[in-house]
């Protein structure tokens, strides 16, 4: 068997779409899985669409995510460049043969020439489509005398080359996802290969280092499936050997109803690209996964699930295992909904994952530009208990700030709800006796203790009470178990909060 090698070809058009990350994570997973290489292709033949940053941007996303290419631009290899823009002079070598095999021609209409008859099939309500039925009324190689097509080129007239699909042809290959797909070749038009600024098109380049790179396996994005048959087309005609295909299914808006799009993440509140982007023209600027606090990990097991499952329950899944278990049989037909919700529970699960000593560094740092002192054992602990509250690591300090700042208010509904007449008097007794617990590690267990027996014992309400203190101590009924409180804010500071509660409340 050959080996697998699969390629992800992005064009620097501007950031990577998570879809197009999607694409490059099936390549990568399906390689990995058959022991083959993964490799990176930048395609900028199309240089009027180039944009400053994008190529750079390409590889820092796949840097974060993790991802790595064996072959490529940045990496090097035995079957490079990997970028197109340096391969250009193979190229025009590439469509020569095709036309000397009488698979491809020389095409000399104007701009203008062709504006007109887009124009004048349109005022017939037609398309214009320059193919086999049209090609011989047209200026090129076919249509022209040997000696004419001679004398143009020789003249230095600007000229294409188009591929030739013959008449009434069927043309016939399998899609991994999508079975056998069968086009009659009347269907479709004579696409440029080769352009009159000297660079191939998309197709004739896609096709040519697929073949010198030894591509088994084209694995890419559904759009690109009706390009497939000219493809299919241009192996046949150099008598190559076409790579399999697979076309994934998209990624849909989170109502199901088109693709998802640039615009619809910041729109609708989510990233739709792995890093922040500013666009380089309009200085528009798009969020990024990895800027929203999203873990690589957790936008890899997300993509990976957006169009596969491996047909169990399972939702979270390594890297190892995704390679372990991925198989293009299951991968869907249909399109797949973004899901945002569904997205922050993946962060929430391996943020769980993340060590609390790590996740305390950072926090550490975040409390020291707010102008918090303190340790990190201490942060350490407050991450421990406040973790599986939060879905990312910036959702920390609103789960744990009682823990560095005294309420400077308390809730009103909160407010309203547990601190009634007496409240306050209560509370001083509460204090008085909580006062006579020793203050050492132990206290917090001990003065919950206390509480357990002295609310029963004066017939009072468990809940009442103890939210009371909570407020007092946090300023709202939020917050973690109680004693955890007491315990890391120690007696000092609780029965401090407690007071000022009492004082302040009752003014
Ligand atoms: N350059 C194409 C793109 O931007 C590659 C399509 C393919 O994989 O053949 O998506």
């Amino acid at each position: 068997m050959t080996k697998v090698r699969v390629r992800f070809a992005p064009s620097p058009t501007g950031p990577l779409h998570i879809g197009g990350v999607r694409t490059a994570l099936y390549n990568y997973l399906f390689a990995k899985q058959m022991g083959g290489d993964f490799l990176l292709r930048i395609e900028d033949t199309d240089q009027t669409r180039f944009v400053p940053g994008a190529e750079e941007y390409i590889i820092e996303s796949f840097k974060w995510l993790g991802l790595k290419f064996d072959e490529g631009v940045g990496i090097g290899g035995e079957y490079g460049p990997y970028k197109q823009s340096e391969r250009k002079a193979m190229y025009k070598d590439y469509a020569l043969e095709l036309v000397n095999k009488g698979k491809a021609y020389y095409a000399f209409d104007t701009a203008e020439e062709l504006a007109q008859k887009r124009a004048e099939a349109e005022a017939e309500k037609k398309n214009f489509q320059y193919d086999c039925h049209t090609r011989q009324s047209l200026k090129n190689s076919l249509a022209l005398s040997e000696q004419e097509t001679q004398e143009l080129i020789n003249s230095g007239a600007p000229f294409v080359i188009r591929f030739k699909f013959e008449e009434n042809e069927q043309i016939e290959f399998d899609d991994l996802i999508r079975g056998h797909i069968s086009v009659n070749s009347s269907l479709l038009d004579d696409k440029v290969l080769y352009k009159s600024d000297g660079m191939p098109t998309y197709h004739l380049a896609n096709i040519v280092d697929d073949h010198l790179m030894l591509i088994s396996h084209v694995i890419r994005g559904e759009e690109w499936l009706p390009s497939c048959p000219l493809h299919v087309s241009l192996y046949k005609a150099f008598e190559w050997e076409a790579p399999k295909f697979a076309h994934l299914p998209l990624i849909l808006k989170p109502d199901g109803k088109g693709k998802l799009s640039k615009r619809d993440g910041d729109r609708l509140g989510f990233p739709v690209f792995p890093l922040e982007w500013q666009d380089p023209k309009s200085n528009e600027i798009s969020s990024g996964y990895r800027e929203s606090g999203y873990l690589p990990e957790a936008v890899i097991n997300m993509l990976a699930l957006l169009g596969w499952n491996d047909g169990t329950e399972q939702e979270l899944f390594s890297l190892q295992e995704l390679v372990d278990k991925f198989s293009i049989e299951r991968i869907s037909k249909h399109g797949a909904k973004f899901d945002m919700e569904k997205a922050k529970w993946f962060n929430h699960q391996y943020l769980q994952n993340v060590p609390n000593r790590v996740l305390a560094e950072e926090y550490l740092k975040e409390l020291n530009a707010k102008g918090y002192n303190t340790n990190i054992e201490f942060v350490e602990s407050i991450v421990a208990l406040v973790k599986e509250r939060c879905s990312f690591a910036k959702e920390l300090w609103d789960n744990s700030d009682y823990f560095f700042v005294r309420p400077s208010e308390y809730a009103e509904k909160a407010l309203k709800k547990r601190w009634k007449e007496g409240t306050s008097q209560r509370m001083n007794d509460i204090i008085d006796n909580l006062s006579k617990i020793e203050d050492n590690k132990e206290w917090g267990e001990k003065a919950e203790e206390f509480l357990m027996e002295y609310i029963p014992k004066n017939e009072l309400n468990m809940g009442q009470i103890m939210n009371s203190i909570r407020l007092a101590i946090v300023g709202d009924t939020k917050g973690v178990n109680m004693v955890e409180i007491f315990k890391l804010l120690g007696k000092q500071e609780s029965l401090e909060r407690m007071k000022i509660a009492s004082e302040k409340i009752n003014l």
